[in-house]
Protein backbone atom coordinates (compact mmCIF):
# COMPACT_ATOMS: atom_id res chain seq x y z
CA UNK A 1 0.00 0.00 0.00
CA UNK A 2 2.64 2.26 0.83
CA UNK A 3 4.59 1.77 -2.39
CA UNK A 4 1.42 2.12 -4.11
CA UNK A 5 0.72 5.69 -2.66
CA UNK A 6 4.45 6.53 -3.03
CA UNK A 7 4.16 5.56 -6.90
CA UNK A 8 1.27 7.97 -6.66
CA UNK A 9 2.88 10.66 -5.53
CA UNK A 10 5.58 10.46 -8.17
CA UNK A 11 3.18 10.04 -10.87
CA UNK A 12 1.32 13.05 -9.65
CA UNK A 13 4.72 15.10 -9.18
CA UNK A 14 5.94 14.13 -12.74
CA UNK A 15 2.39 14.71 -14.16
CA UNK A 16 2.83 18.39 -12.09
CA UNK A 17 6.32 18.66 -13.35
CA UNK A 18 4.92 18.11 -17.09
CA UNK A 19 2.28 20.13 -16.51
CA UNK A 20 4.36 23.07 -15.41
CA UNK A 21 7.45 22.37 -17.93
CA UNK A 22 4.71 22.35 -20.87
CA UNK A 23 3.59 25.68 -19.72
CA UNK A 24 7.17 26.87 -19.20
CA UNK A 25 7.63 25.78 -22.86
CA UNK A 26 4.69 27.46 -24.25
CA UNK A 27 5.55 30.54 -22.39
CA UNK A 28 8.89 30.74 -24.36
CA UNK A 29 7.68 30.00 -27.03
CA UNK A 30 5.55 32.21 -27.40
CA UNK A 31 8.01 35.30 -25.78
CA UNK A 32 10.21 33.66 -28.56
CA UNK A 33 7.93 34.46 -31.82
CA UNK A 34 7.47 37.95 -29.54
CA UNK A 35 11.03 38.78 -29.90
CA UNK A 36 11.31 37.51 -33.32
CA UNK A 37 8.16 39.19 -34.45
CA UNK A 38 10.14 42.33 -33.13
CA UNK A 39 13.06 41.52 -34.74
CA UNK A 40 11.42 41.36 -37.96
CA UNK A 41 9.77 44.76 -37.09
CA UNK A 42 13.04 46.01 -36.20
CA UNK A 43 14.95 44.78 -39.30
CA UNK A 44 11.62 46.81 -41.71
CA UNK A 45 12.22 49.54 -39.15
CA UNK A 46 16.03 49.98 -39.86
CA UNK A 47 15.22 49.64 -43.53
CA UNK A 48 13.01 51.86 -43.28
CA UNK A 49 15.36 54.46 -41.61
CA UNK A 50 18.21 53.85 -44.09
CA UNK A 51 15.78 54.21 -46.80
CA UNK A 52 14.75 57.86 -45.14
CA UNK A 53 18.34 58.68 -44.19
CA UNK A 54 19.11 57.61 -48.14
CA UNK A 55 16.55 59.98 -49.56
CA UNK A 56 17.64 62.79 -47.59
CA UNK A 57 21.03 62.65 -48.39
CA UNK A 58 19.78 63.33 -51.90
CA UNK A 59 17.49 65.83 -50.84
CA UNK A 60 20.26 67.51 -49.22
CA UNK A 61 22.48 66.85 -52.61
CA UNK A 62 19.64 68.36 -54.73
CA UNK A 63 18.97 71.27 -52.17
CA UNK A 64 22.80 72.06 -52.18
CA UNK A 65 23.19 71.91 -55.91
CA UNK A 66 20.27 74.34 -55.95
CA UNK A 67 21.63 76.74 -54.09
CA UNK A 68 24.84 76.57 -55.84
CA UNK A 69 22.93 77.02 -59.01
CA UNK A 70 21.14 80.01 -57.57
CA UNK A 71 24.36 81.18 -56.03
CA UNK A 72 25.85 81.05 -59.58
CA UNK A 73 22.48 82.86 -60.96
CA UNK A 74 22.87 85.85 -58.49
CA UNK A 75 26.49 86.16 -59.40
CA UNK A 76 25.72 85.78 -62.97
CA UNK A 77 22.95 88.61 -62.68
CA UNK A 78 25.16 90.78 -60.87
CA UNK A 79 27.90 90.92 -63.38
CA UNK A 80 24.91 91.47 -66.21
CA UNK A 81 23.53 94.44 -63.88
CA UNK A 82 27.51 95.51 -63.78
CA UNK A 83 27.92 95.18 -67.53
CA UNK A 84 24.27 96.93 -67.77
CA UNK A 85 25.38 99.55 -65.98
CA UNK A 86 29.02 100.08 -67.33
CA UNK A 87 27.52 99.95 -70.60
CA UNK A 88 25.00 102.62 -69.73
CA UNK A 89 27.78 104.62 -68.17
CA UNK A 90 29.44 104.08 -71.52
CA UNK A 91 26.64 104.51 -73.53
CA UNK A 92 25.79 108.16 -71.05
CA UNK A 93 29.14 109.30 -72.30
CA UNK A 94 28.66 109.33 -75.39
CA UNK A 95 25.55 110.63 -75.82
CA UNK A 96 27.13 113.37 -73.79
CA UNK A 97 30.35 113.95 -76.39
CA UNK A 98 28.46 114.09 -79.35
CA UNK A 99 26.05 116.27 -77.64
CA UNK A 100 29.24 118.44 -76.90
CA UNK A 101 30.95 121.19 -79.61
CA UNK A 102 34.35 119.77 -79.83
CA UNK A 103 35.39 123.08 -80.68
CA UNK A 104 35.03 124.16 -77.09
CA UNK A 105 38.31 123.40 -75.72
CA UNK A 106 40.45 123.35 -78.59
CA UNK A 107 43.80 125.83 -78.27
CA UNK A 108 43.49 128.37 -80.86
CA UNK A 109 46.58 130.01 -82.31
CA UNK A 110 47.77 132.09 -85.15
CA UNK A 111 48.31 129.30 -87.25
CA UNK A 112 45.23 126.92 -86.01
CA UNK A 113 41.98 129.01 -85.61
CA UNK A 114 38.08 128.24 -86.05
CA UNK A 115 37.38 127.76 -89.83
CA UNK A 116 35.54 131.21 -91.15
CA UNK A 117 31.81 129.26 -91.30
CA UNK A 118 32.24 127.85 -87.51
CA UNK A 119 29.22 128.97 -85.96
CA UNK A 120 28.29 127.99 -81.82
CA UNK A 121 25.30 125.58 -81.73
CA UNK A 122 23.62 128.59 -79.71
CA UNK A 123 23.29 132.01 -78.45
CA UNK A 124 21.70 133.86 -76.24
CA UNK A 125 21.01 137.61 -75.83
CA UNK A 126 22.94 138.93 -72.44
CA UNK A 127 21.46 141.19 -70.12
CA UNK A 128 22.38 144.85 -71.26
CA UNK A 129 22.92 145.43 -67.70
CA UNK A 130 26.25 143.32 -67.59
CA UNK A 131 27.51 145.41 -70.81
CA UNK A 132 29.75 148.42 -70.89
CA UNK A 133 27.49 151.13 -72.62
CA UNK A 134 24.32 148.24 -72.65
CA UNK A 135 25.71 146.94 -76.54
CA UNK A 136 23.94 144.10 -77.60
CA UNK A 137 26.03 141.44 -76.96
CA UNK A 138 25.25 137.36 -77.39
CA UNK A 139 27.19 133.88 -75.25
CA UNK A 140 26.99 130.42 -75.89
CA UNK A 141 23.62 129.57 -74.44
CA UNK A 142 24.65 126.52 -72.19
CA UNK A 143 27.97 128.26 -71.03
CA UNK A 144 25.42 131.27 -69.94
CA UNK A 145 24.70 130.42 -66.42
CA UNK A 146 28.33 129.85 -65.58
CA UNK A 147 28.71 133.31 -66.93
CA UNK A 148 25.98 134.69 -65.41
CA UNK A 149 26.10 133.60 -61.93
CA UNK A 150 30.14 134.83 -62.03
CA UNK A 151 28.44 138.15 -63.00
CA UNK A 152 26.04 138.05 -59.82
CA UNK A 153 28.93 136.94 -57.21
CA UNK A 154 30.76 139.38 -58.01
CA UNK A 155 28.31 142.10 -57.79
CA UNK A 156 27.66 140.21 -54.35
CA UNK A 157 31.06 140.90 -53.46
CA UNK A 158 31.04 144.53 -54.30
CA UNK A 159 32.97 144.46 -57.33
CA UNK A 160 32.55 146.46 -60.45
CA UNK A 161 32.21 144.49 -63.29
CA UNK A 162 31.35 144.79 -66.43
CA UNK A 163 31.38 142.87 -70.41
CA UNK A 164 32.95 144.75 -73.29
CA UNK A 165 32.36 141.91 -75.50
CA UNK A 166 31.05 138.17 -76.13
CA UNK A 167 30.53 136.63 -79.26
CA UNK A 168 32.13 137.78 -82.29
CA UNK A 169 31.48 136.15 -85.81
CA UNK A 170 34.37 135.88 -88.05
CA UNK A 171 33.09 139.09 -89.89
CA UNK A 172 33.04 141.10 -86.92
CA UNK A 173 36.30 140.38 -85.86
CA UNK A 174 38.02 140.78 -89.25
CA UNK A 175 36.15 144.96 -88.78
CA UNK A 176 37.44 145.32 -85.20
CA UNK A 177 41.05 144.63 -86.37
CA UNK A 178 40.19 146.79 -89.06
CA UNK A 179 38.72 149.76 -86.36
CA UNK A 180 41.43 149.25 -84.11
CA UNK A 181 43.89 149.79 -87.06
CA UNK A 182 42.61 152.67 -87.88
CA UNK A 183 42.03 153.95 -84.20
CA UNK A 184 45.27 152.87 -82.63
CA UNK A 185 47.54 153.32 -85.83
CA UNK A 186 50.63 151.00 -85.86
CA UNK A 187 51.04 150.88 -82.12
CA UNK A 188 47.62 149.35 -81.97
CA UNK A 189 49.16 145.90 -84.09
CA UNK A 190 49.29 144.71 -80.39
CA UNK A 191 45.34 145.32 -80.26
CA UNK A 192 44.94 144.07 -83.93
CA UNK A 193 46.61 140.89 -82.68
CA UNK A 194 44.22 140.22 -80.22
CA UNK A 195 44.31 136.71 -81.17
CA UNK A 196 41.58 135.60 -79.30
CA UNK A 197 39.48 136.20 -82.04
CA UNK A 198 38.79 132.63 -82.41
CA UNK A 199 38.06 131.91 -78.68
CA UNK A 200 35.27 134.91 -79.51
CA UNK A 201 34.05 133.18 -82.40
CA UNK A 202 33.08 130.46 -80.19
CA UNK A 203 30.55 132.32 -77.99
CA UNK A 204 32.64 131.24 -75.03
CA UNK A 205 34.76 134.15 -74.42
CA UNK A 206 34.34 137.51 -72.75
CA UNK A 207 36.41 140.81 -72.07
CA UNK A 208 35.91 142.00 -68.70
CA UNK A 209 35.77 145.67 -67.93
CA UNK A 210 34.96 148.13 -64.85
CA UNK A 211 33.00 151.22 -65.49
CA UNK A 212 35.53 153.16 -64.63
CA UNK A 213 37.71 151.82 -67.47
CA UNK A 214 35.05 151.27 -70.29
CA UNK A 215 36.53 150.11 -73.55
CA UNK A 216 40.25 150.79 -72.21
CA UNK A 217 40.33 147.73 -70.56
CA UNK A 218 44.19 147.57 -70.97
CA UNK A 219 44.66 148.18 -67.68
CA UNK A 220 42.46 145.80 -66.09
CA UNK A 221 44.85 143.72 -64.54
CA UNK A 222 45.62 146.69 -61.99
CA UNK A 223 41.85 146.86 -60.90
CA UNK A 224 40.05 144.92 -58.01
CA UNK A 225 38.01 143.05 -60.22
CA UNK A 226 40.87 141.52 -62.20
CA UNK A 227 42.20 140.21 -58.90
CA UNK A 228 38.60 139.27 -57.95
CA UNK A 229 38.41 137.05 -61.22
CA UNK A 230 42.14 135.23 -60.46
CA UNK A 231 40.36 134.21 -57.05
CA UNK A 232 37.27 133.10 -58.40
CA UNK A 233 36.67 132.71 -62.00
CA UNK A 234 37.86 129.15 -62.12
CA UNK A 235 34.41 128.42 -59.96
CA UNK A 236 32.61 129.06 -62.65
CA UNK A 237 34.35 127.54 -65.23
CA UNK A 238 36.46 130.41 -66.58
CA UNK A 239 40.14 130.78 -67.04
CA UNK A 240 42.65 133.66 -68.63
CA UNK A 241 43.29 132.48 -71.82
CA UNK A 242 46.52 134.59 -72.25
CA UNK A 243 47.89 135.21 -69.13
CA UNK A 244 51.65 137.21 -68.79
CA UNK A 245 54.51 135.72 -70.06
CA UNK A 246 52.66 133.05 -72.29
CA UNK A 247 54.16 131.97 -75.42
CA UNK A 248 50.82 131.82 -77.62
CA UNK A 249 49.28 135.66 -77.57
CA UNK A 250 50.48 138.74 -76.10
CA UNK A 251 48.81 139.20 -72.20
CA UNK A 252 45.44 139.87 -72.12
CA UNK A 253 44.69 140.19 -68.64
CA UNK A 254 40.78 141.04 -69.82
CA UNK A 255 40.43 138.03 -71.80
CA UNK A 256 38.62 134.82 -70.22
CA UNK A 257 36.91 131.63 -71.44
CA UNK A 258 35.06 129.14 -70.26
CA UNK A 259 36.85 125.77 -70.18
CA UNK A 260 34.27 123.95 -66.96
CA UNK A 261 34.09 123.94 -63.62
CA UNK A 262 36.59 120.51 -63.03
CA UNK A 263 39.27 121.85 -65.96
CA UNK A 264 39.29 125.65 -64.41
CA UNK A 265 39.54 124.28 -61.02
CA UNK A 266 42.30 121.68 -61.85
CA UNK A 267 44.87 124.30 -63.83
CA UNK A 268 43.62 127.32 -60.68
CA UNK A 269 45.15 124.16 -57.65
CA UNK A 270 47.70 123.48 -60.20
CA UNK A 271 48.78 126.65 -60.97
CA UNK A 272 48.78 126.10 -64.47
CA UNK A 273 47.56 127.39 -67.99
CA UNK A 274 44.99 126.02 -70.56
CA UNK A 275 47.89 126.81 -73.48
CA UNK A 276 50.52 125.03 -71.21
CA UNK A 277 48.50 122.15 -71.41
CA UNK A 278 48.38 119.17 -73.83
CA UNK A 279 45.65 118.99 -76.46
CA UNK A 280 45.09 115.32 -75.61
CA UNK A 281 44.30 115.89 -71.45
CA UNK A 282 42.71 119.14 -72.18
CA UNK A 283 40.31 117.10 -74.30
CA UNK A 284 39.08 114.27 -71.67
CA UNK A 285 37.37 117.39 -70.04
CA UNK A 286 34.96 118.24 -72.88
CA UNK A 287 32.68 115.13 -71.89
CA UNK A 288 32.22 117.62 -67.87
CA UNK A 289 32.48 121.32 -69.57
CA UNK A 290 28.72 121.33 -68.75
CA UNK A 291 28.43 119.80 -65.44
ZN1 LIG B 1 39.06 138.85 -76.00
Amino acid sequence: MKKILAWVGILLFLGACSYVGYRAYLHIKAQNEKIAELERSLETTEKNLAEVTQNSASLLDALSAEQQKNGFLVEQAGTFAAAVQRLTGTVTTLEKLTKTDPELLIKYSKVYFLNEHYQPEKLTLLRKDYIYNSKEEYFHARALPYLENLLSEAQGAGIPLLLVSAFRSFETQNDLKSQYKVTFGTGANKFSAEQGYSEHQLGTAVDFTTPTLGVLFEKFDTTTSYLWLTENAHKYGFILSYPQGNTYYIYEPWHWRFVGVELAGKLHTENKHFYDMDQREINDYLVKIFD
